[in-house]
């Protein structure tokens, strides 16, 4: 009996996709099931396997694989790079999904800059390095393609020094091709140095306003898987139906503790990919889908989606102290977020502080200068002041720092929103920067 895969209909920053297929129809892998709006900013969705369509949703499709799949996908049609790219259904792969041919769209008039962001900026993650290590020709190669498309005068790829082995390969590629016009730049190990506007500021040092956009400084940013599918659907017209993904955590074999898969086809189950990776261990926390600082909690039943960049099955809650205290940075856990992971600890919240430096654009929050600390001990002391017994946060590297030299101070414990997640892969926590 083949497996299930699930396809939501919407995976992307912008509309949902509608679907182009009815109950029944036979499916062949690559073949377009969603499609988007002429006008809409949106994405195409296609089947990552041949199969069958068992039902259609409001909110997804689901398709019985056949057993038998092969690797061969049906071809986009489009001949342009511009058309290809958006025909592909891509959308940023670091967890944005935000539509990539909409970042294409508006050549450069003058001097532009296409940046991938190499920073693979939350823990535990690892599958964009890997990848860039095992083809760096494909990252060059992708990055070539969107400067092309935008008229770009330069290329940068921003990658932290520490990963030495990643950059030689893009060194050694980048000399044997000769190609001066795209340069590395190295990136601290910090959190979070992969934030769009922390990366245009490390590389360019300009720190744009929280409603900027990357064009303001004359840069697009890409993220590197997403630079690399780019070269897949301009040259091999390959729609986007596998991911790389990391899995990671309690798993059953406890010598693999972090795991990276190379072409997963979307749609698949967590259940699927926990089992690929020898399975889950017998006592867990919770499965998050994502990195340790912005993941969500999710179950075995949920597909991977464009935007899955790690599984990763946290260590078992601790008993947390009666009442808990939450400090929220704009790039890390959110507020729903600290407050399901109080619950898991069995602790009720008393308080809740934003650090100074968030601020609400549209839905979401935005840092005025990420990975700054402006300081926080007023939060801290807002927060006892509430009652809390202990903070829980989920601050970026420096402000944790910040948060580690009052606190205790003051008899309040920290606990951090990545605590569960690293703990399981045997990684130093969140605290007090060396
Ligand atoms: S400065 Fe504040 S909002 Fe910005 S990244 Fe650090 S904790 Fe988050």
């Amino acid at each position: 009996m083949g497996e299930l895969f699930c396809f939501p209909l919407k995976q992307n920053i912008g509309a949902q996709a509608a679907p182009a297929i009815v109950k029944g129809d036979t499916i062949v892998r690559g073949q377009l099931v969603a499609y988007k709006g002429k006008n809409d900013l949106g994405a195409n969705v296609y089947s990552s396997v041949s199969g069958t369509v068992t039902e259609v949703t409001d909110e997804a499709i689901f398709i019985l694989a056949d057993d038998d799949q092969k690797p061969e996908y049906k071809k986009l049609k489009s001949d342009t790079p511009l058309a290809l790219i958006e025909e592909s259904g891509l959308v940023g792969l670091g967890g944005a999904g935000f539509p990539t041919y909409a970042k294409l769209n508006k050549p450069f008039e003058k001097d532009g800059v296409v940046i991938v962001n190499a920073a693979e900026c939350e823990p535990i993650l690892e599958h964009n390095i890997r990848a860039i290590e095992q083809k760096p020709e494909q990252l060059i190669r992708g990055l070539e393609i969107a400067m092309e498309v935008v008229k770009a005068k330069r290329g940068i790829i921003a990658i932290k020094g520490i990963h030495e082995k990643a950059v030689d390969a893009i060194n050694s590629e980048l000399v044997a091709k000769k190609n001066s016009r795209i340069t590395v730049h190295l990136l601290k190990n910090l959190y979070p140095m992969g934030e769009e506007r922390a990366v245009i500021r490390e590389c360019l040092g300009t720190l744009l306003g929280v409603e900027s956009l990357p064009s303001e400084a004359g840069a697009i940013v890409i993220n590197a898987e997403t630079i690399c599918r780019i070269q897949e659907a301009v040259d091999l017209k390959k729609p986007l139906i596998d991911k790389n993904m990391t899995i990671a955590g309690k798993l059953k074999d406890d010598r693999k503790l972090i795991q990276v898969f190379y072409d997963v086809p979307l749609g698949i189950s967590v259940g699927s990919m926990l089992k690929r990776a020898g399975g889950l261990a017998d006592d867990f926390g919770e499965i998050i889908m994502g990195g340790p600082f912005t993941g969500k909690r999710t179950n075995l039943d949920a597909p991977v989606v464009k935007t899955t960049g790690g599984i990763i099955a946290a260590e078992c809650f601790p008993k947390g102290p009666e009442k808990i205290g939450l400090l929220v940075c704009a790039c890390g856990a959110n507020k729903e977020r600290l407050e399901e992971i109080a619950e898991s600890l069995g602790s009720e919240v008393v308080g809740c502080e934003y650090c100074k430096q968030a601020h609400k654009v549209k839905a979401s929050l935005k840092c005025e200068n990420p990975g700054k600390c402006p300081g926080q001990v007023q939060k801290v002391m807002a927060l006892k002041k509430a009652g809390a017994e202990a903070v829980l946060i989920s601050n970026c590297t420096d402000c944790s720092n910040t948060v580690m030299s009052c606190a205790p101070q003051l008899g309040l414990p920290v606990y951090h929103c990545t605590d569960g997640a690293l703990r399981a892969v045997n990684q130093r926590i969140i605290r007090k920067i060396s």
